[in-house]
């Protein structure tokens, strides 16, 4: 009678307790455990929304951490990645021309893309565009930016200590790995400046400006809340890569086909040497790639002292199928308009939301895949970011969690906006958005 009495387990918990026993944490990758209770199990998908395993259905604002551009199941996408895999085949090892047709519609939205190959993770694309950079510039060091990621590439995993520094202003923070079996050898040719800040930028290259390979940054920092370059601080930045011969590395894993067609590159008008994509450059299916100046990645090949780029599965036909359809409908038609529309619409309903809270609230980088920070200014920097109220940001996401709007309870990951979020019922997102925020402030 007793057992009977219990609440039936729920799905999640039954999928957790089965996990557990056969991967770390019981997830597939370390960013997707969200605690025992709350780690995530998903049944399907369709346009902007999801099912998790126990029927609960969430607008999705996380989208993956940003590939779905269009929506989950889009069948402009899905229809031809079916028609290749059932009538010509996945892989090959082989060419398939369809590569170079997919290359022809990248550098068709980005001017500055001459040359491509292709990668299927990001982090697999940024380790080829700073090999490439390397080769080409016969250099080794690189610099990246505070707060930003570039993906599990051992030397983009150090970060600075900002948990134990004292914000004087007279010391510098320590540079440590972000987590255990990063080797310290990994860090000797890294350095890290911060965003917006010129003596720094000066400094680096007065220091290092002939032994710099690469400075590589996100001008939008999608792992920062979309905080963004200046566009001063950029030009700078790109003046000094040129008079110093370095190559300027811009990741668009994040922003590119997503904050524009041409990227955050478009944005600014301020182009890099070499340029990172993933994510919604195949709508959720795995493809990336890295490109850039002819000169610079015809440092790629099998001729003497050429730079090994290759991969089993890199250029395989279901990624650029899919990258293929995925890049057509956003040349064709007015996805990203629509994409810019909605996310703006949101930015004003939430503003009012917290406006009528009496929260102050910024937001940053573009409507596409934007930030919000509680606090009383924009962040400009990652150091910046650490004095805004990210607890209250994190309460206000759980809340709206748990009434069925599914965004990453950490500010630093923005807010991806899909064209099928034009389907969803704004009115009743502002009120369920008043709700969470009445709960986090009684908290
Ligand atoms: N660069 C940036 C800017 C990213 O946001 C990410 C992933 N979030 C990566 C690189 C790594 O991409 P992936 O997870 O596909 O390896």
């Amino acid at each position: 009678h007793e057992v009977a009495r219990l609440p039936p387990a729920s799905r999640q918990s039954v999928l957790m307790a089965e996990a557990d026993q056969h991967m770390p944490q019981g997830v597939a990758e370390n960013y997707r455990f969200w605690g025992q209770k709350r780690t995530v199990f998903v049944k399907t998908s369709k346009g902007c929304r999801f099912t998790d395993v126990d029927g609960k259905e969430f607008v999705d604002f996380r989208l993956g951490y940003g590939p779905i551009i269009l929506g989950y199941r889009d069948e402009r996408v899905d229809r031809v990645v079916c028609e290749q895999i059932m009538e010509r085949g996945t892989l090959s090892g082989f060419s398939s021309g369809l590569d170079s047709e997919v290359a022809r519609q990248i550098k068709g939205l980005c001017p500055q893309i001459e040359k491509i190959r292709f990668a299927n993770s990001g982090t697999e694309a940024v380790m080829g565009a700073l090999r490439t950079a390397r080769g080409f510039t016969k250099r080794n060091r690189i610099a990246t930016v505070e707060g930003s990621f570039h993906g599990l590439y051992d030397e983009m995993m150090w970060r600075t200590d900002l948990d134990n520094w004292d914000y004087d202003g007279k010391t510098e923070p320590h540079i440590i790995p972000a987590g255990g079996g990063i080797p310290p050898v990994s860090r000797d040719l890294m350095d890290i400046i911060v965003l917006n800040d010129f003596e720094k930028l000066e400094d680096l290259f007065k220091v290092r400006g002939d032994s710099l390979a690469a400075v590589i940054l996100e001008p939008i920092i999608g792992n920062a809340g979309s905080i963004s370059a200046s566009q001063e601080w950029l030009q700078r930045l790109r003046d000094l890569c040129t008079e110093n011969g370095t190559m300027l590395v811009i990741d668009e894993v994040k922003s590119g086909f997503r904050v524009a067609k041409g990227g955050a590159q478009e944005l600014y008008g301020i182009y890099g040497d070499l340029t990172t994509y993933a994510k919604a450059i195949g709508n959720g299916y795995p493809v990336a790639c890295f490109g850039g100046r002819r000169d610079v990645m015809d440092a790629i090949g099998s001729h003497q002292g050429g730079v090994v780029h290759g991969g089993t599965y890199s250029a395989n036909m279901i990624a650029v199928s899919a990258a293929h359809a995925t890049l057509k409908v956003l040349a064709e038609t007015d996805a990203n308009k629509t994409i810019d529309r909605v996310g703006q619409q949101l930015m004003d309903m939430l503003g009012r939301v917290f406006e009528e809270a009496g929260v102050e609230n910024h937001f940053a980088g573009p409507p596409a895949m934007f930030g919000m920070h509680f606090g009383p200014n924009v962040p400009t920097n990652y150091r910046h970011w650490r004095t805004t109220r990210s607890g209250l940001y994190q309460c206000f996401a759980w809340q709206l969690i748990d009434l069925g709007v599914m965004l990453e309870p950490d500010c630093r990951e923005p807010w991806f906006i899909c064209e099928s979020h034009q389907d969803v019922d704004l009115a009743w997102l502002e009120d369920t958005c008043r709700i969470a925020m009445k709960r986090a402030l009684e908290l």
